[in-house]
């Protein structure tokens, strides 16, 4: 689009990506680090100290985001804008001007908290259904774990219940084999091996589109091809480390792990797999230089990876801010392909009740087996749960219920916005 003609839509363009900026000069700097210094007094705040409580009230923590992890250097005593301007980097004090400011992603963070609070603890009260158990691992899982986190575009985060135990992906990790692959690949190459259309069937089942491709990178056959397309020719162990590597770049620079118990589980239970493998193989689905066997065991040990709710929240986010990391700053993801992945979480992101949720939630999400569920709120963040019992669709009862909650208590659906409401 011509800058005109972006002019004439610009009530409608998402923002750019927030803090995906080149170092400012030391002129930039100290300018920053006065307004800081004085916005701060004004709020009746002296020293670091102060400075901290007063970001930690709006969400951020130097804990919680490598990008202000400086801040926690600062020395005890007044607030100097020389030292400030000295110690910290421009995006960091542009991120903490904006916080006395009252401009980040999410106005009164307390108040968000404390609703988002009251609907998890309403959530909890549904105990339907069930654990998945054909992976026999999962059928292990503490039905009563409950955890969920929330992370703004610029980086503000809570969290409640068991949001810090990390639990295997399963399914929700396919947005990211999805985004993985077309980093490497191109989205022209990706598409001539999968679809991008619901296929309104289990997310296992043995159907191919019209095409013979799998219908959408969010079903099983879909991911096993995506998977199939990262780097093919480097040993398995690799492709794995090389995708836990990627995850963990979106989820603000942490570890991802993969557990073990959970892969030999997948592995020895993995026909109907191995039959999706076969009949992709059949109708010549694959590149020709993959090893669809090899494709099969990354995507096993990609479901195996594991996070917490409070990472999955950062992938959300990073997913929400157009690519990039709003904890570490560093773009990890295209936009394009952020656009592309977005999309398709929508149409296909919650197996057979994708459309259903398309139509009362209207998030992109992502669910899994283990009971995670990933979603996107673009533009302003995302948020990571953890609840396994599952619906007869396979997505986490809870996970429903706060999905429905939220877009009842918040603007958040993408249509919100033609009703004003
Ligand atoms: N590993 C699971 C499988 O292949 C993932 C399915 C899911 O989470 N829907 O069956």
């Amino acid at each position: 689009m011509t800058s005109h003609a972006n002019d004439l839509f610009a009530r409608f363009l998402a923002r750019p990506a927030r803090y995906e900026q080149d170092e400012a000069t030391p002129d930039v700097r100290t300018a920053l680090a006065e307004a800081i210094c004085e916005r701060a007094g004004n709020q009746g705040c002296r020293t670091a100290a102060d400075l901290l409580a007063v970001l930690e009230r709006a969400g951020l923590t130097a804990a919680g985001m490598s990008r202000l992890t400086a801040l926690s250097d600062l020395p005890a005593g007044d607030l100097d804008s020389a030292t400030m301007a000295a110690q910290l980097g421009s995006d960091a004090l542009e991120l903490v001007r904006q916080a006395l400011d009252g401009h980040l992603a999410v106005s009164n963070f307390e108040n968000f908290s404390s609703r988002l609070a009251n609907i998890f603890a309403y959530a909890r009260d549904v105990t339907d259904g069930v654990l998945a158990d054909y992976i026999p691992e999962l059928a292990k899982q503490d039905p009563a774990a409950y955890g969920l986190a929330v992370c703004s575009i610029d980086g503000q985060q809570t969290a409640f219940g068991e949001a810090d135990t990390a639990f295997c992906q399963q399914s929700a990790i396919k947005p990211l084999i999805y985004a993985l692959s077309m980093g490497l690949n191109g989205e022209n190459q990706v598409h001539r091996h999968v679809g991008r259309e619901p296929s309104g069937r289990r997310f296992n089942e043995l159907a191919l589109d019209p095409d013979n491709r799998p219908h959408n990178p969010m079903i099983n056959s879909g991911a096993i091809m995506c998977s199939a397309m990262i780097r093919p020719g480097l040993p398995v162990a690799d492709r794995a480390s090389l995708l836990q590597r990627f995850v963990g770049s979106a989820a603000g620079g942490s570890k991802v792990g993969i557990d073990q118990a959970v892969y030999e589980s997948e592995r020895g239970t993995a026909k109907r797999n191995l039959a999706l493998v076969k009949l992709m193989d059949e109708h010549d689905a694959f590149p020709e230089d993959v090893d669809p066997a090899a494709a099969l065991d990354l995507y096993f040990r990609a479901c195996s990876m594991t996070m917490d709710c409070r990472q999955m929240a950062v992938v959300a986010a990073t997913l929400a801010n157009g690519g990039v990391c709003p904890t570490t700053g560093h773009r990890v993801i295209d936009s394009r392909i952020v656009r592309n992945t977005l999309s398709l979480m929508l149409s296909c992101g919650m197996y057979d009740y994708s459309g259903e949720y398309a139509f009362t939630v209207g998030l992109p999400a992502k669910s899994g087996v283990s009971g995670g569920l990933m979603i996107v709120v673009p533009g302003i963040g995302g948020f990571g749960l953890w609840s396994p019992p599952l619906d007869r669709q396979g997505n986490p009862v809870r996970g429903i219920e706060v999905s429905r909650l939220l877009v009842e208590s918040f603007p958040f659906h993408l249509f919100a916005g033609v009703t004003g409401s």
